[in-house]
C-alpha cells in the first residue's frame, strides 16, 4: 500500500493545484489548472478528473497507482457527508455533494475538507508544525483563513465553520465592513487588502512624510508588499501601520491561544512572506495578551510550505481518512 500515491487537490477560485504525493508526504509531481467557473462551475470537477488521468498517463502510470483524492475546497464543509455548504467563488449551488461528484468523475475514493483546514494539516504534517499535534494555522492572503488542529485532527464544529479565524471581531466599534456581513473582522485589517486599507487610512489621517505617500501619488495604488518593505527600511508611518496590523493579529491569536494552548500558531499566506518585520511585533502583542502559561508555551512561526500546504494537507486526508 505504501508505494501508492495520494492525490492532493487545492481547489481555488481562479486556479486549482493538484499533486501526486508519496505516503510519506513528499510531492512526486505537481501542477495546476485554471478553475473554470463559467456556467455555475459545472466543468470544475470534470476538468480535475481529466487532468489527473492526463498526468498519470504522462508519467506512465495507471489509476491503480492512486489510493484516492483529498480535496480542500473554498467554503465550509460537512466532511462526514462530503457536502460543501457554500462556495460563492465557484458559482456552485448551496449544499453541493462534492465528494460524490468527485468520486463519480475520478473513479477513486475521495475525501473533502475546507481549504484552510487542508493548509493547516499540510503544515502540521510536513511544514512549520513539525509534527506537533496541536496547532492553529492562520492564512493571511486576500482574505484570512484558519484551521484548528487538536490531538492531530481538524476541529470542524457544529456546521463546518470552526477555525473561521478571519472573522474574529477585533474592532468591536468603528470597524471596517467585512465580506461576511459583519464589521470589524480580523480579515478587514490583517489580509493583503486589509493592510492596504490601514495604510490608506493612516495616510489620510496624518500628513507625515512617508515613502508610501510618494509611492501612492506616482503609482495611484499601494500593495501590501510595499508597506512591509517600507517598514523594513524604517519608514516611520509604515512601521506604525504594520504595528497596528500586528496589534489586531496578536490580539486575535492570543485569545485563540488562551482557548487552545496549541504547541504552535503558524502564520501562512502571502502576507506572512513579510517575515520578521511582521512576526516580531505580532510576537510582542501575542505575549502581552496571552495568559502567561500560554505565552511561554505556545510558539508563533511563519509557515514553511507556501503554496504546497493545501495539496499536502489533501494528501494527509487520503492517508488518514480513507480506509
Ligand atoms: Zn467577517
Amino acid at each position: 500500500m505504501s508505494d501508492k500515491w495520494l492525490v492532493g487537490v487545492d481547489l481555488g477560485g481562479t486556479t486549482t493545484k493538484i499533486a501526486f504525493v508519496s505516503f510519506y508526504g513528499e510531492i512526486v509531481h505537481k501542477w495546476e489548472i485554471p478553475t473554470d467557473t463559467s456556467e455555475n462551475g459545472k466543468n470544475i470537477i470534470v476538468d480535475i478528473a481529466k487532468s489527473i488521468d492526463h498526468h498519470l498517463d504522462e508519467l506512465g502510470e495507471t489509476k491503480a497507482k492512486l489510493k484516492g483524492v483529498g480535496m480542500g475546497a473554498p467554503g465550509p464543509v460537512d466532511m462526514d457527508n462530503g457536502i460543501i455548504y457554500e462556495a460563492v467563488n465557484l458559482g456552485w449551488e448551496k449544499n453541493t455533494p462534492l465528494k460524490d461528484l468527485l468520486e463519480v468523475e475520478t473513479g477513486l475514493p475521495c475525501v473533502i475538507d475546507n481549504d484552510a483546514n487542508c493548509a493547516a494539516l499540510g503544515e502540521m504534517w510536513k511544514g512549520a508544525g513539525n509534527g506537533a499535534k496541536d496547532i492553529v494555522a492562520v492564512t493571511l492572503g486576500t482574505g484570512v483563513g484558519g484551521g484548528v488542529i487538536t490531538n492531530g485532527d481538524i476541529v470542524h464544529g457544529s456546521k463546518g465553520a470552526a477555525g473561521e479565524i478571519g472573522h474574529i471581531t477585533v474592532m468591536p466599534e468603528g470597524g471596517f465592513q467585512c465580506n461576511c456581513g459583519k464589521t470589524g473582522c480580523l480579515e478587514t485589517v490583517a489580509s493583503a487588502t486589509g493592510v492596504v486599507r490601514l495604510a490608506l487610512q493612516a495616510l489620510e489621517e496624518s500628513s507625515e512624510d512617508s515613502v508610501l505617500r510618494s509611492g501612492l501619488q506616482t503609482e495611484g495604488v499601494l500593495s501590501a508588499k510595499e508597506i512591509f518593505d517600507a517598514a523594513r527600511e524604517g519608514d516611520t508611518l509604515a512601521v506604525s501601520i504594520v504595528d497596528k496590523l500586528a496589534f489586531y493579529l496578536g490580539l486575535a491569536i492570543a485569545n485563540l491561544g488562551n482557548a487552545l494552548n496549541p504547541d504552535r500558531i503558524v502564520l501562512g499566506g502571502g502576507v506572512s512572506k513579510a517575515g520578521e518585520v511582521l512576526l516580531s511585533p505580532v510576537d510582542k502583542y501575542f505575549n502581552s495578551f496571552a495568559f502567561p502559561t500560554v505565552a511561554s508555551s505556545t510558539a508563533i512561526s511563519i509557515a514553511k510550505l507556501g503554496n504546497d500546504a493545501g495539496v499536502i494537507g489533501g494528501a494527509w486526508l487520503v492517508k488518514n481518512k480513507l480506509d
